[in-house]
Formats: structure tokens, sequence, C-alpha cells
């Protein structure tokens, strides 16, 4: 066929219609059909994402949410639970039909007070994970009022479009992490002396973002500028997960304890107060006294908490989710055919000095990291197929690397 009888095989123009017409086997296809075929590719998977989407909500009942995060997150039974209730009832909101009868379900955003490391990100990637929702996690404390240095709060939700590869749609049902919650609680207990930068203006321009409202979204980030296009993002469906350290929170549980037990009848007071573990006692006014807004904490109307790890936690952490880190490293292993062995002792090794270097979960991984480094570099190409890791051979790999430290330091 002469080059100028080309033709698309879709729409029939001619080539010299077209920008561009790239060839198959067969056939030809000009670039308007292209897009227009591409149009057709996103609307498709559009409307299965959401059927998908609906499919597994229905299918699951907060039972089975809360026996899918057991598979990944160890312990955490409470606030597991708590979260499932949340979860399973947020996206009951969202696939309820037009109501007859005027009951409007509110948002069930959550509030997830513990110490760092003790797996609040995790939870919050899980559920995305379980739900096949975009996930955006973001750190409140970059976070600052519209005007000054930092990012605005619509920041969030351009991170939310990305995740979700600006399908709109999908972002708009998806899950926000909001990080580090307790760095923008208003420092001083007189809101009126000093505006608050940092504080509770974040605070402030969160409310809307939290109770459902439609944001122009600069879709690559950055500041506001006139002529850049927006996304109007719609957050009435969005499940906002907000989590903090709170440190110093427990001062006030157990002042508002205190007083409680003088003002209730002898019996009352009699009930145990477990002083070590004073965050089980959590309620919305110690938030308040710790300097959150009242309509922030009111638009985190699920308020749970995370238990501390202790040795046993840490110690199953290592073994037992799903993905866990002693697993992983098996999987690498074995990509290699090498037989990995992990003894208890030496397990147990690695979670004393996780705790004695105060590093919690987010230490167990450098831990192994250190230990396992040399056998990772010199196995791939050695005879030896086999590596047992005893508790000997982990206080070698850990002292010889922090002799090395210590040598580079001094
Ligand atoms: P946080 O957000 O509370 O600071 P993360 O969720 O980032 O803590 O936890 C850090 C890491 O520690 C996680 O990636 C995970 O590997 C591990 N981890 C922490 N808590 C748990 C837990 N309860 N179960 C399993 N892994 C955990």
């Amino acid at each position: 066929m002469a080059k100028e009888e080309l033709e698309c095989s879709f729409c029939g123009r001619k080539k010299p219609d077209t920008n561009l017409l790239i060839a198959g086997l067969d056939a030809h296809i000009c670039d308007r059909c292209i897009e227009q075929a591409h149009g057709i590719v996103v609307e498709e998977s559009k409307q299965s994402g959401n059927s998908e989407l609906s499919d597994e909500l229905m299918l699951r009942k907060p039972l089975q949410i809360k026996q899918f995060l057991d598979e990944y997150i160890i312990g955490q039974d409470m606030t597991k639970k708590v979260m499932s209730v949340a979860v399973y009832n947020h996206y009951k909101r969202l696939l309820q039909s037009p109501s007859k009868d005027d009951i409007e379900i509110q948002k069930s955003n959550i509030m997830m007070v513990g110490q760092t490391g003790t797996g609040k990100t995790l939870m919050a990637k899980t559920i995305a994970k379980m739900l096949n929702v975009p996930l955006a996690i973001v750190d409140a404390t970059v976070l600052t009022e519209a005007g000054y240095v930092g990012e605005d709060v619509e920041s969030i939700l351009t991170r939310l479009l990305q995740a979700a590869d600006y399908n709109l749609e999908k972002a708009e049902r998806g899950i926000v992490f909001i990080d580090e919650i307790d760095k923008i609680a208003r420092k001083s207990d007189n809101p009126s002396i000093t505006r608050d930068v940092s504080g509770e203006g974040v605070q402030q321009a969160l409310l809307k973002l939290l109770e459902g409202t439609v944001v122009n979204v600069p879709p690559k980030g950055g500041r506001k500028h006139p002529d850049q296009k927006f996304i109007e993002v719609n957050t009435e469906n969005i499940l906002f997960i907000a989590g903090g350290a709170f440190d110093g929170i427990e001062r006030h549980i157990s002042k508002r304890l205190n007083m409680q037990a003088v003002g209730y009848s002898a019996s009352k007071s009699d009930e145990v107060i477990d002083q070590n573990h004073l965050l089980q006692y959590i309620i919305p006014k110690d938030l308040k006294d710790f300097g959150l807004i009242p309509e922030i904490i009111g638009r985190l109307p699920v308020l749970t908490y995370m238990d501390p790890l202790d040795a046993k936690t840490l110690r199953a952490i290592l073994t037992q989710p799903k993905n866990a880190i002693i697993k992983q490293y098996e999987k690498l292993f074995e990509m290699d055919d090498i037989d990995f062995h992990i003894t208890d002792g030496a397990l147990d090794f690695i979670v004393e000095k996780a705790i004695e270097y105060k590093l919690g979960a987010r230490g167990l991984r450098s831990l192994c990291e250190e230990i396992l480094t040399d056998a990772m570099f010199e196995l791939p190409s050695s005879e030896s197929k086999e590596l047992k890791v005893t508790k000997t051979y982990a206080e070698n790999k850990l002292n010889k690397t922090i002799i090395k430290k210590l040598k580079a330091v001094s």
C-alpha cells in the first residue's frame, strides 16, 4: 500500500488528516481515536473501581474489619474495635441512598492518641489497604494558616489527589491521616494574647476540611496563585484520621480523675485507676485542656488511644504480622536459595536492644539490618546456602557496627 493511502482503521481518517498514525499488525490508529479510547478506558475503570469499592464494603462487617487489622497489627485491641466500627459506619454512610427520612449520618472522623511508633500510621495504612482507597499521610507541623510560610491546609488534598492518580472520584472517598495533630495545639491557655500562627489558626483552617466542604485545590501543590487551574474537591466523604502523641496529656487526665474521685461516693472511687496507663481514660475534655479547640474535637468524634509497646508486643511484631520484618528477610534470602533461620534467643536479644535504646518498633528494623547486612552482602555469592542467626551471632554483628560508629565519632 502506498504511504498516502494509509488511514485510521477506526475512524477512517487519512494519514494527512491526523497528527499521528500508529501502525499495528494489520491496522492503524490515529491520535484522536487513541484519546477517545483512553477516555473510555478511564471511564470504565472508574465505574468498575467504584463497584469494587461498594462490593468490598458491603462484604466486610466490623468483625471482619478487625480480623483484617489483626493480620497486620499486633495488640491495640480497643483501637482496632473502635476503628472497625467507625470505618464501617463511615462507608455505610457513603453507600446509603438519599435519605427519605431526613436522618443524615454524620462523619466518623477519628482521633488516635498514643506515643510515637505504636502503630497509628500503620493502622491508617492498613485500613486504606483493606478498602483499596487512596491514602494521604500529612504532617500537621508543616501546615500553616493561609498567607504564612509553610503549606496551606489545601495541600493535604493535593496529596490525596496524587495518591489517587488524580482520579477525583477516588480521592473524594479516600482517607487522610494527619499525623502530629498535637503539635498544632494552642500553646497558651489564653487565646487572646497573641495570634498563634502555627496553632489555632491551622486548627481553624482544618475545620472546614474535616466537616465537609468543596475546596479549590491546586493540583500540583504549592501556593495558590491566580492563574493556576484548580480542582474542586469535595471533602464530605473523605475519612480523616488524626494522630498524635500528646506528650504530657496524662497530667490532664490524672488531674481530672483525681477531681472526679473526690466528688464521687466512696464506692466509686474504690475503682482502681491504672496510674501507669492513664491514656485509656482519655475523654474529649482532656484534648481541650491540652490545647485543641472544641470545634476540632467535635469534628473528630471517635476518640481512641494506642497502648505503649511492651517487650511481648515488640517480640510479636518481629514475627507475627502478615508482612513481619523477619518474614521479609526470610523471603529476601529465599530468593537467593538461602535457608535463613533465627533463634528465639536472637529475637529476644533484638527486642531487648530496641527497648534499651528506646527505639520502639521502628528500631526493630534498623537493628535487624545491622545484624544481617554482612550476611546479605556475602551469602548471595558464596557457596554456603544456610544462615543461622543465634544470640551470639547477633551480639557480635551489633557490637561490630556499634564499635565502628563509636570509632567514627571519636
Ligand atoms: P506511629 O504512627 O504511631 O508513630 P507507626 O505506625 O509509624 O507509628 O509505626 C512504626 C512501625 O512500627 C510500623 O511500620 C510497624 O512496622 C511497627 N509497628 C508499630 N506498632 C505496631 C503494631 N502494633 N503491630 C505491628 N507493627 C507495629
